[in-house]
C-alpha cells in the first residue's frame, strides 16, 4: 500500500481524537525506526518515553515470545509466576513494598488515589477528603486522571469531574502549605513534570512536601510514569532527591512497548488501606505483560543504563547549551537524565514536523517547549546526530 492509501484508511476508521503526523512506521532496530517507504528515523521519542530498550532487542523480545507460548493470561484470582516475579523486581526498583498492576499510566493514578482515599477513610472514619495536585501537571486522561491534571483545555469539557481536588503551583512550597487542610488526603505531583514542559522539581520543593505530608498524615503519591525507569539517571527521579513516597506510579517504559503500568505503596498504606473486594482488573498484571516488566526492569539494572543516562546526560545538557548559544529563538534548556526539553520561541509543531522530514522523531510538551525523550541506549554519537539534524532545522528559521 502507498503511504496516502494507508493514511486515508486510518482517517476513514480511527476516531480522530489525534492531529497524527504524516508518517507510517513499519518497524524498528536498535535507536532507529522505518516507515512504510523504508525511511530510516532517529528516535529521539522512544514512543513517548516507552522505548528504553531501543526496538528489536533480542534478549527481551525473545522473554516474551516465550511467554505467548507459555500462558497468555490467568485473571488476578490465581498466582502465576511472572506477577510473582514482576512484583519483586518493582518493590526493588521503587523501593516500595507491594505492587498492584495496571493497564496503562491513568490506571495507575486511579489506583493510587482510591488507595490514598481509603487510607484516609480507615483513619477518620468518614470520607469527603481532599487531594492536593499541581497546576501544569498531567496524569492521564480517565476521569480521575483528569480531575488531578491541572491543566484546563484536558479538563474544561468534562465537568462535574472527581470532586475534592485544589491545584497549586509546582515547586512553590508555600502555594501547597496554603491549601492543606484537615481534609487533605493526598498530594500527587510528579518528580519531573513532562507534558507540562520538562519542569524537575526542586529539592527544596520535593523535601518541604514531604515534610509537610509527614506533619499532616498526608499520602504522598509521585507519579513516574514518564521520568522513572531509568529516565532520570536513577532508577526513579525520587531517587535524585532524599525523599521517599508513600505511593509510586510508574508506566510508560516499565513495560518497554507492552502496556503495563503499576503503583506500589509502603506496608503503612497498604496495611490501611485497599482490602480484597476494594478494587481489582481483569487484565491487570497478566503473565504475558509481567514477564516484559520483569526482563525490563532486570535489563534495565545489568545494562547499567540509569548509571549510562546519568554519565553521558551531561554532554546532552552541553549540546542543548549550544542551541540555546547559537540560536535566539532557543531560550533555555532544562530536563534531567534523558529527558530534556528546549524552549522556543519559534512554534514547535513546526520543528517537529521539519525535524520528521529530515529523519529525526521529536516530541513537543506544553505550548513552547521541544521535547527529547530517546531511548536510555542513546549515546554521544546519536545525541551528536540529533543535535546535528535539529540545528539544520532551526537554521532554515
Ligand atoms: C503518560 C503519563 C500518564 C498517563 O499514562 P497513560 O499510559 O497514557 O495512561 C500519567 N502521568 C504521566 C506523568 C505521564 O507522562
Amino acid at each position: 500500500m502507498e503511504k496516502q492509501e494507508y493514511i486515508d484508511l486510518a482517517e476513514e476508521n480511527l476516531f480522530h481524537v489525534y492531529n497524527r503526523f504524516p508518517v507510517v512506521f513499519d518497524h524498528g532496530e536498535g535507536m532507529y525506526l522505518y516507515d512504510t517507504d523504508g525511511k530510516k528515523y532517529l528516535d529521539f521519542g522512544s514512543g513517548i518515553g516507552v522505548m528504553a530498550f531501543g526496538y528489536g532487542n533480542k534478549e527481551y523480545n525473545d522473554a516474551l515470545k516465550e511467554q505467548v507460548d507459555k500462558i497468555l493470561h490467568t485473571s488476578n484470582l490465581y498466582y502465576h509466576p511472572p506477577v510473582i516475579e514482576a512484583a519483586k523486581a518493582v518493590a526493588e526498583a521503587t523501593g516500595m513494598d507491594k505492587v498492584f498492576f495496571t493497564n496503562s499510566g491513568a490506571e495507575a493514578i486511579e489506583g493510587a488515589i482510591k488507595t490514598a482515599k481509603k487510607y484516609a477513610y480507615v483513619r477518620d472514619g468518614f470520607a469527603g477528603h481532599e487531594i492536593i495536585a499541581m497546576d501544569h501537571s498531567f496524569h492521564g486522561r480517565t476521569v480521575g486522571a483528569v480531575s488531578v491534571t491541572g491543566t484546563k483545555h484536558y479538563r474544561d469539557p468534562f465537568y462535574p469531574l472527581m470532586e475534592g481536588v485544589k491545584f497549586a503551583t509546582f515547586n512553590d512550597l508555600e502555594s501547597v502549605k496554603a491549601l492543606v487542610s484537615e481534609k487533605t488526603c493526598a498530594i500527587i505531583m510528579e518528580t519531573i513534570q513532562g507534558e507540562g514542559g520538562i519542569y524537575p522539581a526542586t529539592k527544596e520543593f520535593i523535601e518541604g512536601v514531604r515534610a509537610l505530608c509527614d506533619e499532616h498524615d498526608i499520602v504522598l503519591i509521585m507519579d513516574e510514569i514518564q521520568c522513572g525507569m531509568g529516565r532520570s539517571g536513577k532508577m526513579y527521579a525520587y531517587q535524585n532527591y532524599n525523599v521517599r513516597p508513600d505511593i509510586v506510579t510508574t508506566a510508560k517504559a516499565l513495560g518497554a512497548g507492552v502496556p503495563v503500568g503499576a503503583f506500589a505503596v509502603t506496608d503503612k498504606i497498604a496495611t490501611h488501606s485497599l482490602v480484597p473486594g476494594d478494587h481489582g482488573t481483569t487484565y491487570g498484571g497478566n503473565p504475558l505483560v509481567c514477564s516484559a516488566v520483569a526482563k525490563s526492569v532486570s535489563m534495565m539494572e545489568e545494562m547499567k543504563l540509569p548509571e549510562h543516562v546519568a554519565l553521558v546526560a551531561p554532554y546532552f545538557e552541553e549540546k542543548l547549551e549550544e542551541l540555546t548559544k547559537k540560536y535566539d529563538f532557543a531560550k533555555a534548556h532544562r530536563g534531567m537524565g534523558y529527558m530534556q526539553g528546549l524552549v522556543l520561541t519559534i512554534p514547535v509543531g513546526d520543528v517537529v514536523k521539519k525535524c520528521l522530514d529530515k529523519g529525526l522523531v521529536v516530541l513537543s510538551a506544553g505550548k513552547d517547549v521541544l521535547r527529547m525523550l530517546p531511548p536510555l541506549i542513546a549515546d554521544k554519537k546519536e545525541i551528536d546526530e540529533a543535535m546535528a539534524i535539529i540545528d539544520s532545522v532551526f537554521s532554515e528559521f
